[in-house]
């Protein structure tokens, strides 16, 4: 399986009545997707909600007037239809539409992997920290800024090649375990990795798991986290922008070797960071 971002994104209106005009940009509709869904018209919409997968997703104004909303399609989405309803308010008119998302199968590939026996099967004494993390984890999804932080176009993090390999089943030492939620990027230790975008720092400390971990709250429920790495250069609380050196490459955790984890989250969903490059990267 190999994907590339030359693929550029399509981009193609879905739906139209006389009220409301909706367009859709993606690399793919399939699980571990990212999809922007673009409300144009009327040019005098005060409110949109967007709803898919039983929850409303991100929406924002962006800088060209458009409403849009940010569909995670997450990793373990069932392939098959997915209705999309868009409600809207324009003046003292509620606006109204639905469109049926054919999310397509994707199949992922499995690797095998062999690390320290300590991050397949961890000791006791370290189930409080891992317990934690996760808490804190949990956390930091659940309090994302109630507005958009980031702007203009998504940047890849370092210049190094990408062997995404997001989505694959791992099998650690010889024991399945969850499927890969990031995209790897194979820069050289000490490599400065940069801010995806602007945001706020929600979390910056040694995981477990992911090592050296920077958590960026891009705002509407939208993350990138960046692992694995040498040395944090940024603290928890401070707001950076896209481009500023937030740490070091890295091969701290459950990792065989140097490279860069970037893991983006979006309402919820776990996106291939590829695909938000492909549709929020700016080509
Ligand atoms: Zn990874």
């Amino acid at each position: 399986m190999v994907r590339t971002i030359l693929a550029l994104a399509c981009a193609a209106t879905l739906f139209a009545s006389d009220e409301i005009e909706v367009s859709i940009a993606a690399r793919a509709i399939e699980p571990g997707e990212l999809v922007v869904l673009t409300v144009k018209t009327p040019p005098d919409l005060q409110r949109v909600r967007v709803r898919v997968f039983d929850r409303d997703v991100p929406v924002f104004r962006d800088a060209d007037r458009s409403w849009r909303a940010l569909i995670g399609i997450d990793l373990d989405v069932e392939p098959g239809d997915h209705v999309i309803t868009v409600d809207a308010q324009a003046g003292k008119l509620a606006l109204h539409a639905t469109h049926e998302l054919a999310v397509l199968p994707h199949k992922f590939a499995t690797r095998t992997l062999n690390v320290d026996e300590s991050y397949v099967n961890p000791p006791a004494e370290v189930q409080t920290r891992i317990a934690r993390d996760a808490a804190d984890l949990q956390h930091v999804w659940q309090s994302s800024a109630p507005e958009r932080l980031w702007t203009g176009a998504f940047v890849r993090p370092v210049p190094g090649r990408s062997v995404s390999r997001f989505g694959t089943r791992s099998v650690f030492n010889g024991q399945l375990r969850n499927p890969h939620n990031g995209g790897d990027f194979m820069s050289p230790a000490g490599t400065p990795i940069e801010a995806p975008n602007a945001g706020r720092v929600a979390l910056a400390r040694d995981l477990y798991f992911s090592g050296n971990t920077v958590v960026i709250d891009h705002g509407l429920s939208m993350f990138s986290t960046l692992a694995h790495m040498s040395q944090i250069d940024v603290r928890e609380g401070e707001m950076v922008k896209a481009g500023q050196v937030v740490g070091r490459v890295g091969a701290t955790g459950r990792v065989t070797g140097p490279h860069l984890h970037w893991a983006v989250r979006v309402g919820g969903a776990r996106v291939d960071p590829l695909s938000v490059l492909a549709v929020l990267g700016g080509q």
